[in-house]
């Protein structure tokens, strides 16, 4: 495994666990099985007991043997295996200098410390079994999350959403698995342990739960890295004038001359915590300005990349002849100038005066977040995603090979490899390349 290699488990490592810069406080973290030795020689008193702090002073000795004070510190020590790592680990509150975190850092590794590389505490915690994978990555997510539903979610998955989810799904195929299996040594007795039908239903609610747990993910993501919304519509309707009651700002031009809006202009706002990427984009219509052509390529391009549109109207342009649907809101802009007979089908709002836009914003963010936010489980994350693909797969020829009686033997192959993507899911299984993929994401200190 890479992790024998690069990382060593069996280093002691340190780094400075707080961002790096001038503060009130920088914090150096430090685990290991030496990581009280290297620190207790340079401090002027006995170590604080475990899951104690202590004020101390930390020296360097000089080439002529004074001591010399590097700087006052506060020590806490979290006693192995009660600490973020797993092991003995050190944290040492230095002032928050970043010329005093490379002294202390400095005489750290002059005794067989070395620095930890990015993600390397939380990948030993991993390793030390303190928390599984999906835990790990909700570590590197909670750190950059965009917005608090981002960071809901990931606190909800560090408390082991999605791994106990993962696990209970897992345990239920694991018992149908051996069940097959003792079938299979007893093949001659033509034993049944569970009867077909039996079999049958585990699995398909096997399916059904995998089902759940991947329709939740396109709303996770959308939570996690924002909702792409574009906005379409006739030259003049009123695009840019919305984009910027939208987002707050006049970042779109807003003019009377059609056309004007030519590239696609992103901006990001929150709306009740969650990111939302709006694009003005140049108006729909015959032309032939080659600039304002290509425009309208771009435009709709990024209505290809988007989840959801937002169709501008106004009351002088020709109406489409859908309704709104899921994924697009139609809007009858300018309602100042009266637009009575579309009341009841659109929405309407006048970016003149500001009406209608908290309305609006409401729309869009029920049809994207819904009142029922991601559970316990939902996955969130492309690797979680792709891995239940192939499990639901797995199963998915499990329940046709119990329908129609397969041999065991190709059962039991089928929910080995369910199970296989299941165990990959918390990292049980398949870690070789996966380590470093996860962990050199992270920060250095964490
Ligand atoms: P776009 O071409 O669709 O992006 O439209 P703009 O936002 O540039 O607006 C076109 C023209 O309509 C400008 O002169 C705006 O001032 C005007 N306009 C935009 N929204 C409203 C509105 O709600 N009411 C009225 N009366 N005029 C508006």
């Amino acid at each position: 495994m890479k992790t024998d290699g690069v990382y060593r488990p069996s280093d002691t490592i340190a780094a400075e666990a707080t961002p790096p810069g001038r503060g009130g406080i920088s914090v150096i973290r430090v685990s290991g099985s030496i990581a009280r030795g290297s620190v207790g020689s340079l401090l002027d008193r006995e170590l604080p007991e475990a899951g104690c702090v202590k004020f101390g002073t930390l020296n360097r000795t000089t080439r002529t043997g004074n001591k010399e004070l590097i700087d006052e510190v506060v020590l806490t020590y979290f006693c192995k295996p009660n600490s973020y790592t797993g092991e003995d680990v050190i944290e040492i509150s230095t002032h928050g200098s970043p010329i005093i975190v490379a002294e202390v850092l400095e005489e750290l590794y002059k005794q067989n410390v070395r620095p930890a590389r990015p993600g390397e505490f939380t990948l030993r915690a991993f390793l030390n079994d303190k928390i599984d994978l999906t835990q790990a990555e909700a570590v590197a997510d909670i750190i950059s999350a965009g917005s608090r539903e981002a960071a809901e979610q990931a606190k909800r998955q560090l408390k082991r959403g999605i791994g106990r989810a993962t696990n209970a799904l897992a345990e239920r195929v694991r018992d149908l698995l051996v069940q097959c299996e003792l079938e299979l040594d007893f093949v001659e007795d033509d034993v049944e342990l569970v009867s077909r039908e039996e079999r049958r239903e585990i699995v398909q609610g096997a399916l059904d739960d995998v089902g759940t747990m991947l329709r939740g993910y396109k709303r996770s993501r959308s939570l996690r890295e924002g909702v792409k919304v574009v906005i379409l519509g006739p030259p003049n309707a009123g695009k840019s004038s919305i984009f910027n009651a939208l987002i707050g700002e006049a970042r779109a031009i807003v003019n009377p001359k059609p056309g004007t809006t030519r590239d696609v202009i992103r901006a990001e706002t929150y709306i009740d915590g969650v990111c939302f990427e709006f694009f003005d984009t140049a108006g729909l219509r015959q032309t032939s300005d080659d600039v304002e052509d290509e425009g309208m390529r771009r435009a709709l391009t990024a209505a290809k990349e988007s989840e959801f549109r937002i169709e501008v109207y106004s009351p002088d342009t020709q109406m489409p002849d859908g309704e709104s649907c899921k994924d697009i809101v139609i809007v009858v802009n300018k309602a100042d100038m009266g637009v009575s007979n579309f009341a009841n089908r659109y929405l309407l709002t006048s970016a003149l005066n500001g009406s209608g836009i908290v309305q609006l914003k409401e729309e869009i963010y029920k049809r994207a977040v819904g009142n029922d936010l991601p559970g316990e489980g939902t996955i969130n994350r492309e690797r979680h995603y792709l891995l239940l693909l192939k499990v639901k797969e797995a199963l998915h020829r499990t329940l046709i090979g119990t329908k129609e009686d397969y041999p065991a033997e190709m059962i039991a192959e089928e929910l080995r490899e369910a199970l296989g993507g299941l165990d990959e899911i918390t990292g049980k299984k398949g870690l070789n390349d996966l380590l470093d993929a996860i962990f050199s994401g992270f920060c250095i200190g964490k």
